[in-house]
């Protein structure tokens, strides 16, 4: 699919009240943001913005608050606990954007970034009615509205009630239909951001027009969270990998005992089904040869653990499958060395533990060192790559985990499908 959605460039912004839905949902420890990607990541359009001469209200989601005190007890109540009001004011109050228009100011080199104290209330609608050309608010989390994650034409109008363009930038929110991620631009007329624009300008190329060879790596816990991404990119791509927990439900597909591994009991069909699918389609569908097992899962997870390396179809019955074994390092390394675009989404194995690690860190380590187009969506992969200080070696990290697996899918999302096409 090739990127034809206008963007920020496409229309004329200066002057014009602009509400930008960014994503914001960056992880705080007690009131501190512990990593600002997300902010960083969206500082091009911001600043594209200002310098334009819009007025610019800014608006996220944080976390999953629950705007209603009821629901949120009976919620907490279905878990065993008792919560008073207070505890509910905590929680919301811990979900405030206010930290996040902190560091936006200091990223715009101090300028002062107003903070709305709701979403579409007073605060909020009279501060961006007083806001100027050149200047900056934010609104508070969005799903303080509880119309917001419902996508309710109510909210999503009284929105766009408070500005002229409507731009979307927030990729990781973007195959959610919400109100600020796609209702309010049925009222408002609405472009992406660069964040969006170069996240699918990457991705849609890769997809609809990749060199090749093509090599897609798959990885992560459950075959059962990427049904519809294998058998898409298996229309596409020339060759596909298979690691992590998924894999032992393809092995288990072949006939082989998996011992006590992950399995999705009830996807041995479709593995089969996937298998046959690659052959028709010729692509080569690469499973690990041989694995590292364990008696049981790690407890701590990142606890000391006996490992022994044994092959695919040799796992003892009392054993589970964590990684992916030596022999199969090399082989996946090898698809990449060869390859001109490679996808990744996913780990090889219980990469949280350093002993279990090593199929993540070889996968990682063989996109560094490509020269291939190299494209890393899902949290956990990106992360991998970031702390083994990998991520200025790869062509693009998706800022996305679900929304770049939605993509992959093949699917519309809905926050991109709403934009004006150019
Ligand atoms: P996902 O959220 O589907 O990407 O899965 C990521 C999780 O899969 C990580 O927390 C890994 O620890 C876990 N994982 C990877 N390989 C295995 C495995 N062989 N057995 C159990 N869990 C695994």
């Amino acid at each position: 699919m090739k990127y034809n959605k206008k963007t920020i460039e496409d229309i004329e912004v200066s002057g014009k009240k602009v509400l930008v839905r960014c994503d914001f949902n960056v992880p705080m420890k007690n009131g501190v943001i512990t990593s600002d990607k997300r902010i960083v990541s969206a500082m091009p359009t911001i600043k594209y913005l200002l310098d334009k001469g819009a007025a610019v209200i800014a608006c996220s989601h944080m976390g999953k608050p629950e705007p209603s005190f009821d629901k949120y007890a009976a919620k907490q109540a279905e878990k065993g606990k008792t919560v008073t009001k207070e505890d509910w004011e905590k929680m919301m109050k811990s979900l405030s954007l206010k930290p996040v228009a902190q560091r936006i100011s200091e990223l715009l080199g101090g300028k002062e970034v107003k903070m709305a104290a709701d979403v579409c209330g007073e605060s909020a609608t009279s501060m961006a009615a007083a806001l100027k050309p050149g200047e900056i608010m934010l609104l508070e989390n969005t799903r303080f509205e509880k119309g917001e994650t419902k996508n309710d034409p109510e909210l999503a109008k009284k929105l766009a009630s408070m500005a002229e363009v409507f731009v979307s930038d927030a990729f990781g929110t973007v195959h959610r239909a919400h109100a600020t991620t796609a209702g309010v631009a049925d009222y408002l007329p609405a472009v992406s951001g660069y964040l969006i624009a170069k996240e699918l300008g990457v991705m849609g190329k890769a997809l609809a027009d990749p060199d090749r060879p093509f090599v897609a790596i798959l990885g992560g816990a459950k075959v059962s969270d990427k049904l519809n991404v294998i058998s898409n990119l298996l229309e596409k791509v020339d060759t596909l990998i298979i690691g992590g927990g998924m894999a032992y439900t393809f092995m288990a597909a072949k006939g082989y005992g998996i011992g006590t591994s992950l399995f999705d009991s009830e996807k041995v069909d479709y593995c089969k089904e996937m298998m046959a699918k690659a052959e028709k389609n010729g692509v080569k569908l690469l499973l690990p040869v041989d694995t590292v097992v364990a008696k049981a899962f790690p407890d701590p997870i990142d606890g000391a653990i006996e490992v022994e390396s044994v092959d695919a179809d040799k796992i003892p019955s009392d054993k589970m499958g964590l990684d992916i074994g030596e022999k199969t390092r090399e082989i996946f390394a090898d698809a990449v060395k060869n390859a001109k675009t490679v996808v990744w989404n996913g780990p090889m194995g219980v990469f949280e533990n350093p002993t279990l690690a090593k199929g993540t860190i070889a996968v990682a380590q063989a996109l560094a060192d490509s020269s291939a187009t190299t494209i890393v969506g899902g949290g956990d992969s990106a992360a991998a790559c970031e702390q083994l200080g990998f991520a200025d070696k790869i062509t693009h990290i998706s800022t996305g985990g679900g929304a770049s697996l939605e993509f992959l899918e093949g699917k519309d999302l809905p926050g991109v499908a709403c934009l004006q096409d150019k």
